[in-house]
C-alpha cells in the first residue's frame, strides 16, 4: 500500500495541527486503512486524534443542523490547525463507562435483549402480548384506547390492560433498596448514649425525646425485650404524651424511611446524602428473584426457558441455545470454539417452528457471535451496563457499530486492548481489521506491540512528552518502524528477559473458599513482601478474586490494603493535580507571603476566581440532547483568576502561569530560588516519578485519561503506611518505556517493604513479577479457578496455561 497516495481523495490530510503540545506538524493518514498512533504518554497522540481530528469532525457535524438547533449549542473552537482535508464523519469508541442507569444492561445497550422480546412475542407460550409485554422498563397499565392484536387488528376497546413486562414491587430494578440497620443503630450502647446514629439525633436532641419517653433509654438496645425493640424500630404512628404534650409516636424506621431514604438522594444536604448511602443496602427483589420481569412475562417460555433465564445466560451459552432452536447449525456457527455444556440438549425443541423467525435468530446470533469475538461471552445480557468496566464498555461499544451499516467512518479508539490478555487481543485485532474492510478509515492509539504489529500505518509521536514531545518522529509502516531508532521502534525489536532472581516472600495473606462471581472455591495464598502478578484473559475472575476477597473484605483495613484503580476522581470541575495532590496549599502560601496578601486569593473557588466562570476557566453547557460541552471562559480566558490576582507575582510568575507549568518544570521552579517552597516539591516529585512530569499542575482532572488518573492517585497514596498496594492494570495509557519507569517504581514500593499486587495483562510486567497468579482457564463458567501459582520461570517452563504459551513466545 502506498501510504502517499497522489490522489488527494483517499487521505487525511492534516496540516500545521498546534493543539496542546503538536509542534505544527503535517501528515497525510490513509483513508480505508488501519492507522496506529503510538508514542510515550504525552507525546501528543490524544491531541492529534481525539483533540483536532476527530474534533473538528464532530465541529463540522454540528455546522449541518439547522441554525434553530445551533442556536441551542454551544460553538465548538474550531481546532488549532491550519487546514484539514479529506474528513468523514467520526465514531469515538472510548473507554468512558456506560452511566450508572440501573435500567441499563448489557442487553440493552446492544439492542440484542429487544430482538428477544420480538423473539419471545412470536415464538414464547403461552402468546401473552407483544415485544413491550417482555420490557422491564414498562408497566402494566389499564386504559382505554385503540388496541392491536396479534394479526395486527385494530380495535377500540375500554379499560384495556396494556402489558409491560415490569416487575411491580421493583418496578424493573431487580433489586429494591433495603436499610442496612449496622449503620443506623449501635446496638451496645443506650439511647442516652447515643445509640441512633442517624444524623440530627442527638441523644439530648428533641428527635431523640420521643423514643426516650416511650422505650428504656439507659440500657443498651442489644438488651432491650423483643416487644421494646419492635416499637422502637417499626412502631406504627399513634399518640404518645411528652410532658403532658400531645406528640406522634413513630418507630425509626418508618421514620427514617419518610425523611430521608424515599427521597432523591440529590436533593439531600450533602450529610445526610452520605449517610443515606451508607445506610442503604440493595437486596434481590423477592418477588422477580431479580429478573425485573412480572409474573406474567416470566411465565412464557421458549423451549422451557422464559426470558429472564435466557437473559442471565452467558452470551456464549445464549448462542449455543439459539442454535439448538434452530435444529441443526443452520444459521452459522459461533466464532469462538468454546461451547458450554448443559446449554442445549435438554429440552425438546423438535416441534418447534422458527421458520418465520429466522431472520431475527440471525441477526441475534451475529450480535451475540461478535460479543464472544470481542472477549465478553462471559457476560450475560442482564448485566448493568454500570457495572462493565472501561475495557468491556469500550468492546461493547465497538459490538454496536460492527452491526452499522454505516461505511467510509473514521473509527477513533483510544487503547482497545485494555482489559484484554493476549489471547484476547488476537480476536480484538481480526475484528479492528474486519472494520476497515468495510470501507472505514481507522485510528486506533495504542501501545501494545501485537496491535502495532497488524497497522497499515503507523504514526509514532515524541520524541519526548509535553514540549519535548508534539513531533511525528515516523509515519510509514511497521517494518519501518522497527528500523527507524524511535523509541517505539526500539522497544518493538526488544524482548524482555526474566529477572534473574525472583525475592522471597515474607509471609501471605490467605484467601480461602472464595465464590464470588465465577470463582469456584479458590483457596490461594497473596505472597506478602514481593510483587505479585494476577493474570487470566478477561472475565477469568481476576478483579473478582482481588477486589472482592481482599480490597473489599473485612481484612483490608488490618492488613493496610491501599487500592490505586482507575475511576474517576470525585471532585468539582475545578478540580486539578494541583488542588488533589494538595501542592496548592503550600504554593497558595508562598504567594501570600511574598505578596502580603491572604491565600485564599489563591484558590480558584475564592473571592480571587474570575466571576464568569467561578474559577473552572471554561463555561459548560448542558445540552438536553446530548453530552455536555466546554467552551473556555471568555472573560479570563481560561486562567480562572481576577485580573488584579494576576498581578501579583512569585518569583516572576503569576499563579496562573504557575498553574500551567508541568511538573517536570514546577519542580526545580520551587526547588531554589526565590520560590523556594519544599512541601511543594516534594509532591511535584512524586508526580515525576510516576511518569507524570509533562502534566500541566492546572490541567483539569476531568480531562485525565484513565491511566493518568491511577498514577495521580499512586503519586497521592506513596505516602501512605500502606501494607499492601493493589494496582488495576497500571500500564494504561504508557508506552514500553514508561512501563519500565513503572517497574521501577513498583520496585522502590516492593524494596521499601510492602506488597504489591498488580493485575496486568503486559507482557513486560508478568515477566518482571516475583510471583505469578494465573486464572482460567477461559472466561466466566469456564474460569474461576487458579491454573498456575509460581513463579514467571515456572510459568514459562511448563506452558501449561494461555498466559504461560503467551509469555514464553514474548520472551523468545
Ligand atoms: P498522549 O495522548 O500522547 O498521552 P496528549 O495529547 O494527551 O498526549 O498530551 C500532550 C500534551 O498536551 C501533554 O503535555 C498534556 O499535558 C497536554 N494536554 C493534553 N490535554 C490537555 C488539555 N485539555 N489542556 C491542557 N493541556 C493538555
Ligand atoms: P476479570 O477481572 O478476570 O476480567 P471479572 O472478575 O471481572 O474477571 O469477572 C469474572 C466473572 O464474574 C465474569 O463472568 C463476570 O461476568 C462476572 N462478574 C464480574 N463482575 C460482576 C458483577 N458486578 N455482577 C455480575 N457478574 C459479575
Ligand atoms: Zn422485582
Ligand atoms: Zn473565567
Amino acid at each position: 500500500m502506498d501510504p502517499h497516495p497522489a490522489d488527494g481523495h483517499d487521505i487525511i490530510r492534516v496540516r500545521g495541527a498546534r493543539e496542546n503540545n503538536l509542534r505544527g506538524i503535517d501528515l497525510d493518514i490513509p483513508k480505508r486503512r488501519l492507522s496506529v498512533f503510538t508514542g510515550v504518554s504525552g507525546s501528543g497522540k490524544s491531541s492529534l486524534v481525539f483533540g483536532t481530528i476527530a474534533a473538528e469532525s464532530r465541529r463540522l457535524i454540528d455546522e449541518t443542523y439547522s441554525t434553530f438547533v445551533q442556536g441551542f449549542m454551544p460553538n465548538l473552537p474550531r481546532p488549532e490547525v491550519d487546514s484539514l482535508e479529506g474528513l468523514t464523519t467520526a465514531i469515538l469508541v472510548d473507554q468512558e463507562r456506560m452511566g450508572a442507569n440501573p435500567r441499563s444492561t448489557l442487553g440493552t445497550v446492544t439492542d440484542a435483549y429487544a430482538m428477544l422480546r420480538s423473539l419471545f412475542s412470536r415464538l414464547g407460550t403461552p402468546y401473552i402480548g407483544g415485544p413491550t409485554a417482555f420490557s422491564f422498563n414498562i408497566p402494566t397499565t389499564r386504559a382505554s384506547g385503540v388496541a392491536t392484536g396479534p394479526k395486527g387488528e385494530k380495535k377500540i376497546v375500554k379499560d384495556a390492560v396494556y402489558l409491560g413486562g415490569m416487575c411491580p414491587e421493583c418496578e424493573g430494578r431487580g433489586a429494591v433498596s433495603d436499610l442496612d440497620l449496622t449503620h443506623i443503630i449501635d446496638e451496645s450502647r443506650s439511647l442516652e448514649d447515643g445509640a441512633i446514629l442517624a444524623p440530627g439525633y442527638t441523644p439530648d436532641g428533641w428527635m431523640v425525646a420521643a423514643f426516650k419517653a416511650v422505650i428504656p433509654s439507659d440500657i443498651p438496645i442489644s438488651r432491650l425485650t423483643a416487644e421494646q425493640r419492635e416499637d422502637l424500630l417499626h412502631a406504627e404512628p399513634r399518640k404518645v404524651k411528652i410532658d403532658k404534650i400531645n406528640v406522634t409516636y413513630e418507630g425509626l424506621i418508618p421514620k427514617l424511611r419518610k425523611s430521608m431514604f424515599s427521597k432523591d438522594p440529590d436533593s439531600l444536604q450533602p450529610h445526610l446524602k452520605a449517610f443515606v448511602e451508607r445506610a442503604s443496602v440493595l437486596r434481590r427483589c423477592s418477588a422477580c428473584a431479580g429478573t425485573r420481569l412480572n409474573d406474567s412475562a416470566r411465565s412464557c417460555t421458549i423451549a422451557g426457558r422464559n426470558i429472564g433465564e435466557v437473559s442471565a445466560m452467558q452470551v456464549s451459552d445464549l448462542a449455543d441455545w439459539l442454535r439448538s432452536l434452530d435444529g441443526a447449525d443452520a444459521v452459522g456457527s459461533a466464532t469462538d470454539g468454546a461451547t458450554a455444556e448443559g446449554a442445549s440438549g435438554d429440552v425438546a425443541t423438535a416441534t418447534l417452528d422458527v421458520s418465520g423467525v429466522q431472520p431475527l435468530i440471525a441477526a441475534l446470533l451475529h450480535l451475540l457471535d461478535a460479543l464472544v469475538q470481542i472477549g465478553l461471552g462471559y457476560l450475560s445480557l442482564d448485566r448493568p451496563s454500570g457495572t462493565l468496566s472501561g475495557g468491556e464498555a469500550q468492546r461493547t461499544k465497538m459490538v454496536r457499530h460492527l452491526g452499522s451499516a454505516l461505511t467510509d467512518v473514521t473509527y477513533v479508539f483510544d487503547e482497545p486492548t485494555i482489559g484484554l490478555h493476549p489471547h484476547d487481543i488476537a480476536r480484538m485485532n481480526s475484528l479492528l481489521l474486519e472494520l476497515r474492510d468495510k470501507g472505514n478509515t481507522v485510528l486506533v492509539v495504542e501501545h501494545k506491540p501485537e496491535t502495532i504489529a497488524i497497522a497499515d500505518h503507523v504514526v509514532d509521536m515524541g520524541p519526548g512528552a509535553g514540549s519535548a514531545g508534539g513531533e511525528v518522529v515516523y509515519q510509514g509502516d511497521v517494518a519501518g518502524l522497527r528500523q527507524s531508532g524511535t523509541l517505539t521502534g526500539e522497544h518493538l525489536a526488544y524482548t524482555a528477559a526474566l529477572k534473574d532472581q525472583v525475592r522471597t516472600p515474607t509471609g501471605s495473606l490467605p484467601i480461602r473458599g472464595a465464590n464470588t462471581h465465577n470463582l469456584q472455591d479458590v483457596d490461594v495464598d497473596l505472597p506478602l513482601g514481593v510483587l505479585t502478578v494476577i493474570t487470566g484473559v478477561a472475565g477469568s475472575g481476576k478483579s473478582s478474586l482481588i477486589h472482592s476477597h481482599l480490597v473489599n473484605s473485612d481484612r483490608a483495613e488490618r492488613a493496610g490494603v491501599v487500592t490505586v484503580d482507575q475511576s474517576a476522581i470525585k471532585g468539582s470541575r475545578r478540580s486539578n493535580p494541583a488542588t488533589y495532590t494538595g501542592v496548592l496549599e503550600p504554593i497558595r502560601k508562598a504567594f501570600a507571603k511574598a505578596n502580603g496578601v491572604k491565600p485564599a486569593l489563591f484558590s480558584a473557588n475564592s473571592e480571587g476566581a474570575c466571576p464568569t466562570c467561578k474559577g473552572a476557566g471554561v463555561i459548560i453547557t448542558e445540552l438536553g440532547f446530548m453530552e455536555s460541552v466546554s467552551t473556555p471562559c471568555e472573560d479570563c480566558g481560561g486562567r480562572r483568576y481576577q485580573a488584579a490576582v494576576l498581578d501579583l507575582r512569585l518569583g516572576g510568575l503569576n499563579i496562573a502561569e504557575v498553574l500551567d507549568l508541568p511538573v517536570a518544570e514546577a519542580r526545580p521552579f520551587f526547588a531554589a530560588g526565590e520560590a523556594r517552597t519544599p512541601a511543594a516539591e516534594v509532591v511535584l516529585g512524586r508526580l515525576e516519578d510516576v511518569g507524570l512530569g509533562y502534566l500541566r499542575l492546572g490541567q483539569p482532572l476531568n480531562t485525565l485519561s484513565g491511566g493518568e488518573r491511577q498514577r495521580v492517585k499512586l503519586a497521592m497514596r506513596m505516602k501512605d503506611n500502606g501494607g499492601v498496594y493493589v494496582l488495576d492494570e497500571p500500564t494504561t495509557g504508557l508506552h514500553l518505556a514508561d512501563v519500565e519507569n513503572l517497574l521501577r517504581l513498583l520496585d522502590r514500593l516492593v524494596d521499601a517493604g510492602r506488597s504489591v499486587i498488580v493485575i496486568e495483562h503486559h507482557q513486560a510486567v508478568m515477566a518482571h513479577a516475583d510471583w505469578i497468579i494465573d486464572l482460567g482457564p477461559g472466561a466466566g463458567h469456564d474460569g474461576g479457578r487458579v491454573v498456575f501459582e509460581g513463579t514467571p520461570a515456572e510459568l514459562v517452563r511448563q506452558s501449561s496455561t494461555l498466559t504461560g504459551k503467551h509469555l514464553a513466545a514474548y520472551i523468545g
